[in-house]
């Protein structure tokens, strides 16, 4: 391919016509890499653009709407979407929840899509402070917005989400605030929630330190009760105790909630949360004591380095006695350390709701990732064409369907388990409310535990759709790559997933060891019938058989009882049950996955059972239930075997059966990720546009780069040109 000129250059009119009808049916010839060739044969569309490219530089104002008409308002997906079986409407609601919740994202979704003050496509090019320093324009126009319509909070939420642009309004909005409710007293909320709710305060979350950030108890910030002032003393004893990650604490926080061991006439009770201000509200120079900077750039380019994550210092920091969150337990005048009648576990309900919209998060990043890895493979082509007709749309190749097939069912499976997490939310703050803490553990539990699977999952899964995008998925224009260094920071903060497994088998085996004289309930039930749970062997035996959901829960709740039955087992031979958790706990961070693989796959069984209108809705989403329960039961067939539930038969009819439902995806699959209503300013992917119009977009934000801006780039005259002129000797280097 030659003569290609810059796409933003419009090109010579009347040519165009008549040249892109010749190119109907033109071939070019490529090379691969490896040096031999084969034809490409470009679709009726590429052709004409391609003779756009072909055309004399020049008469740049006339074709514009020209070619606008040929490229623009195209749907190359057209064919793909006509195949739907389902009611791609109303599987919107179905995905958003209710009609009402699919009104308010679709509207905040096009509020911020229509909107340049939040365009993206300048952030990977741009230097960490002038990224920086839009990211705050934004956050502040977006605040503006906020209050000059008059956003319900809710609205607020899917306004910040959907500008997709990490800041310390985060911080702000889903870590300071409920922090304030959820372990401030009475007047402690009256006071600071105002001034948080207005933002004439801007707070972050400051728990981790440089040596300890899981190991909450080992945090050595220390917090000096001083009788003599009635003030605490807020101190960073040694340098791993420097606070380090809270976002926006670097250059825009005025206060922190700073998590700290409380000391009381030398003597230690534990760690507790203060609220630190950190700047002045005046000039916004750090208060004195504080020494705060940011703590470097982080992975990927654009994504979080939009976020000014922090480091502090304190130096004799003194706060008045007031200012640290009393709920749960108070410091009288006096210096007496008092436990208030409010259980510890209250602070658990603050994390099943945190955790709840990081599972709904997941939901969101996978569905992202798999809308452009599935639009993209039904645009793509490769091999496989007969007679001079098309290739292959890579889409319809068995093994991409079986690497992008299961994170379709998995978008919709976490969407789900999240759906209901809210409801299990929900239920938890109602029974606080009544002092009831009985199902508290197992909630927490389960909170946790979906958090660790939904996080791993969407990450591996959106670096799964990096690649199933070939090369091109590289590029950061396919918005993969950011949108994976966004993402994988979620698998740590929020409680690392492999510590928070390890929180699920403690339960879990707790639960199994207390089965004698304690019912368990919620999602661990099923362990109450942990008897036939081991005896019981699968019914299986044919592959339809497999498309029974009991059938399928049963296999799950099998496999989860045995392991962790198995586990229990193994630790009472301990003699040292510490000792005995320690030397299984990788058989113990299996074990609780399984229970949290039965969890999701129970709750997406469970909504089917709910009324889902629309044509074809349930059905579709029946397919992707067993295609996501199949799939893992492929995935861990070790499991299934080894413990003893299912033969090496079952275990194959569930693989055959899961191949075949592929076939009833495929058809639907780009509707299906339409039914997500994603904008393409939320997606920022040339490769995931709605239209399909991949090629000619590509090749536009290819010269969008910087080093494109002349064709000598700055150096080569310098360094290069002395090499190939054989003058090295003589160059300034
Ligand atoms: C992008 C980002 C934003 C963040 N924002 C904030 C913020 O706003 N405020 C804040 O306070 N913090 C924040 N953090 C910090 C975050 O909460 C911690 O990094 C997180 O809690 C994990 O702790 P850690 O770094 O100490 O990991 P570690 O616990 O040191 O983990 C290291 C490894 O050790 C393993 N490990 C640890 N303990 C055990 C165990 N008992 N058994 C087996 N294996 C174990 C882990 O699995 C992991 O593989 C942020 C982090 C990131 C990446």
């Amino acid at each position: 391919m030659h003569g290609l000129v810059h796409p933003t250059q419009d090109l010579d009119g009347p040519s165009i016509i008549g040249k892109s009808l010749q190119f109907v049916s033109y071939r070019i010839q490529t090379h691969n890499i490896f040096g031999y060739g084969y034809t490409t044969f470009l679709t009726h569309f590429d052709c004409i653009y391609l003779c756009f490219l072909e055309c004399p530089r020049g008469h740049l104002d006339d074709n514009r709407d020209l070619k606008k008409q040929l490229m623009e308002g195209l749907d190359y997906l057209k064919d793909e979407r006509e195949k739907a079986e389902f009611d791609v409407e109303a599987m919107k609601v179905a995905w958003a929840g209710s009609c009402e919740a699919f009104q308010v994202s679709d509207r905040m979704a096009k509020l911020v899509a229509n909107d340049p003050v939040f365009e993206k496509f300048r952030k990977p090019t741009l230097g960490r402070k002038e990224m920086f320093k839009n990211t705050l324009r934004k956050a502040a126009y977006a605040w503006k917005l906020i209050n000059d319509l008059h956003l319900t909070e809710e609205e607020a939420k899917w306004l910040r989400h959907y500008i997709d642009e990490p800041n310390y309004t985060d911080l702000q909005w889903e870590m300071f605030v409920p922090a304030l409710e959820g372990q401030g007293t009475e007047e402690q909320k009256q006071k600071w929630l105002p001034l948080a709710k207005t933002m004439q305060i801007i707070g972050t979350y400051a728990q981790t330190e440089l040596g300890h950030g899981s190991n909450v108890q080992g945090l050595e910030t220390t917090a000096t009760f001083d009788r003599k002032t009635d003030e605490f003393v807020i101190h960073s004893p040694t340098l791993t105790s420097s606070k380090w990650w809270p976002g926006g604490m670097a250059k825009v926080s005025t206060h922190a909630i700073v998590y700290a061991r409380l000391i009381i006439d030398g003597h230690s009770h534990g760690v507790h949360g203060f609220i630190v201000q950190l700047r002045s509200l005046e000039d916004h120079s750090p208060l004195p004591g504080i020494t705060v900077g940011d703590i470097g750039m982080k992975f990927g380019h654009g994504t979080y380095n939009t976020m000014d994550n922090g480091v502090v210092r304190f130096d004799c920091v003194r706060i008045p006695r007031n200012q640290m969150l009393m709920r749960v337990s108070q410091v009288t005048k006096e210096g007496k350390y008092v436990q208030s009648d409010v259980p510890r576990q209250l602070l658990y309900g603050t994390m099943v709701s945190v955790r709840q919209t990081i599972v709904a998060d997941a939901s969101k990043a996978l569905s992202r990732a798999v809308c452009i890895a599935t639009r993209y493979s039904a645009v793509r082509r490769q091999f496989g064409s007969r007679n001079g007709g098309p290739e292959t749309q890579v889409i319809d190749y068995k093994t991409q369907q079986n690497r992008l097939f299961p994170l379709l069912a998995s978008a919709y499976a976490f969407r789900f388990v999240s759906e209901w997490l809210r409801s299990l939310n929900t239920d938890v703050k109602q029974r606080l409310e009544a002092n009831d803490f009985s199902t508290l553990p197992e909630a927490h539990a389960c909170t946790a535990g979906l958090k660790s699977l939904t996080t791993a999952a969407t990450a591996d899964g959106i670096e799964e759709c990096r690649k199933l995008c070939g090369g091109h998925g590289y590029l950061i224009s396919s918005g993969l790559p950011e949108l994976f260094a966004f993402y994988v920071p979620a698998c740590s903060y929020e409680g690392e997933n492999v510590v928070m497994m390890l929180q699920v088998a403690r339960f879990l085996v707790k639960t199994v060891s207390g089965l004698g004289y304690k019912q368990p309930v919620g999602t661990a039930a099923y362990l109450g019938r942990a008897t036939p749970l081991l005896q019981n062997s699968c019914a299986v035996q044919t592959g339809e058989d497999w498309l029974n959901s009991s059938a399928i829960v049963e296999a799950f709740e099998a496999r989860a009882a045995r392991m962790i039955v198995s586990c229990g087992q193994r630790i009472a031979m301990f003699e040292n049950p510490e000792e005995g958790f320690a030397e299984l706990s990788i058989d113990l961070v299996e074990a609780s996955l399984a229970h949290c693989q039965l969890i999701v796959v129970s709750k997406f069984i469970q909504k089917l059972k709910e009324e889902i209108p629309g044509k074809g809705v349930k059905q579709s989403l029946e397919v992707l239930c067993y295609v996501y329960a199949l799939f893992l039961v492929h995935k861990h067939q070790g499991d299934f075997l080894a413990t003893g539930y299912l033969t090496p038969k079952q275990a194959s009819l569930a693989n055959d059966q899961l191949r075949s439902l592929y076939a009833k995806v495929r058809p639907n699959a780009v509707a299906l990720v339409d039914a997500f209503n994603h904008t393409d300013h939320y997606l920022s992917s040339v490769l995931g546009r709605y239209d399909g119009n991949v090629y000619p977009k590509l090749y536009e934000a290819a010269w969008k780069d910087p080093l494109n801006d002349s064709d000598i780039a700055d150096g080569i005259h310098q360094y290069v040109q002395p090499i190939l002129k054989q003058r090295l000797h003589l160059a300034k280097l």
